[in-house]
């Protein structure tokens, strides 16, 4: 039996560190292993060969006898020197082993430490708010450590012991797919740790429940859907790790005149059909209060009158948006009889006159002419 030389199989030289050789083997184990090449017994071959040779170059002792004698120095059938390795012949492997190895599982008692959870806080501000910028004070959940029993969850004058499922490391491998994963112990949650008598106050957690406010400073000029990241203000981290970051949802209630689109603002103008024939001053809304905006004669509805630099500021630079009024032409109602009596008058002065007057009515009714003759 000719076997290839181990460093050959895992592609590294023969000076290679232990790092090298367990990427190496990390890279063409998870390249040839049979989860990702099913049916496939070239693979398997390979996948066997590159195991058999990360279990010998792993191993300090293997190691230093194949770097002496070759294959013989630890090939069981050759009777050679270290011995105790046992093959893979029956192709139950316990990949487990092999990849908890690789991820430094056991190490022993080393408390896990993991970064707190991120938080999301949706808020809710008006565009008024939003265009001019507004600090919040918020209330967040928080947690802090337990007054009685001082973070250690025990109840005074007792002890936790070291979990029995996790070994107190606090996690637990498990497999998914050809991966071996890493999680948090279903035991101790994590925290290596098995309290047998649990304090009264916390239960066992080592911390209560509690709020917190923070202060939250919206830019002038956000819009809805933005997030405004806090960081450092989501949950705590375990065993002195950083804290999550806390994200500040916002809302921009809709409003009872604008609509906003980006950093312009629309609303509607509606003016009275003298204003619109003859022209004249009207007032119209903005977010710092009222302006003043001439309305050119014979103003359609529809028209669509700019009030520069009455938008919304941009959230990222100095640049305002502009104020964009629909016209809307409106009809009066409720008429006084004085007020009928001029209207038909005017109604008796305009009838037959040229349509030039009224270019809608006569380009509409130049279409009906083009249609029926
Ligand atoms: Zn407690
Ligand atoms: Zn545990």
């Amino acid at each position: 039996m000719s076997e290839r030389d181990f460093y050959e199989v895992l592609g590294v030289s023969r000076s290679a560190s232990d790092d090298e050789i367990k990427k190496a083997y990390r890279k063409l184990a998870m390249k040839y292993h049979p989860d990702r090449n099913p049916d496939n017994p070239e693979a398997e071959a390979k996948f066997k060969e590159v195991q058999k040779a990360y279990d010998i170059l792993s191993d300090a002792q293997k190691k230093a006898a194949y770097d002496q004698y070759g294959h013989a120095g630890v090939d069981p059938n050759m009777g050679g020197g270290a011995g105790g390795f046992g093959g893979f012949g029956g192709g139950a492997f316990d990949f487990g082993d092999i990849f908890s190895q690789m991820f430094g599982a056991g190490a022993g008692g080393r408390q896990p430490n993991f970064q707190g959870a991120d938080l999301q806080y949706s808020m809710e501000i008006s565009l008024e708010e939003a265009a001019r910028g507004v600090k919040k004070t918020i209330t967040i959940p928080a947690h802090e450590e337990c007054d009685i029993c001082h973070g250690s969850g025990a109840k005074p004058g007792t002890s936790a012991s070291v979990c029995g499922t996790c070994g107190g490391s606090g996690t637990v491998h498990v497999r998914q797919a050809i991966f071996h994963m890493q999680q948090t112990c279903p035991t101790c949650h994590g925290s290596g740790k098995q309290i047998k008598d649990p304090c009264v106050k916390c239960h066992g957690a080592g911390q209560v429940k509690t709020r917190k406010t923070v202060d939250v400073s919206i830019p002038a000029g956000i819009d809805d859907g933005q997030r405004i990241r806090l960081s450092g203000e989501g949950e705590p981290g375990s065993n002195g790790a950083p804290a999550g970051d806390l994200y500040v949802l916002v809302r921009v209630r809709p409003h009872g005149v604008f609509e906003r689109d980006g950093m312009d603002l629309h609303c509607e103008l509606p003016i009275s059909f003298t204003v619109a024939a003859l022209g004249g001053e009207v007032e119209v809304p903005t977010l710092e209060g009222r302006v003043k905006l001439n309305i050119p004669k014979e103003t359609q509805t529809g028209r669509r009158m700019r009030v520069r630099g009455k938008g919304v500021k941009s959230v990222r630079s100095a640049a305002v948006g502009d104020l964009y009024c629909h016209v809307v032409v409106e009809t009066p109602v409720n008429l006084t009889e004085r007020q009928k009596e001029l209207l038909e008058e005017f109604e008796k002065i305009s009838t037959g006159l040229d349509r030039a007057q009224t270019p809608r009515q006569k380009s509409f009714m130049d279409k009906l002419r083009d249609l029926f003759e």
